[in-house]
């Protein structure tokens, strides 16, 4: 994880890896960022998106998948991008 980048606080950083943690289980996770998209759980300000790389992914930087969470509520979405190799 020496590369991941993000715009959190350390506090929200462990928080958001603890929500998304049991999606995230075959992910690296290469960034989050804060943004300013409503949840649409509980209807916070903010949310998190993420970009993350399946180790079963061949090519390591390569986003193959988009994480959602939000940090109030727990909320999280996990979405499989289209761009991933073909066998
Ligand atoms: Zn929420």
């Amino acid at each position: 994880m020496e590369s991941f980048r993000h715009n959190l606080t350390p506090v929200e950083v462990k928080a958001f890896l603890a929500t998304v943690k049991d999606l995230a289980e075959n992910l690296c996770i290469l960034y989050c960022v804060k943004v300013p998209v409503p949840c649409p759980e509980c209807g916070g300000e903010e949310t998190c998106q993420s970009g993350a790389v399946s180790f079963y992914s061949s090519s390591s930087n390569k986003i193959t998948h988009e994480l959602k969470a939000c940090l109030k509520c727990g909320y999280k979405n996990l979405s499989t991008l289209l761009t991933i190799e073909k066998m």
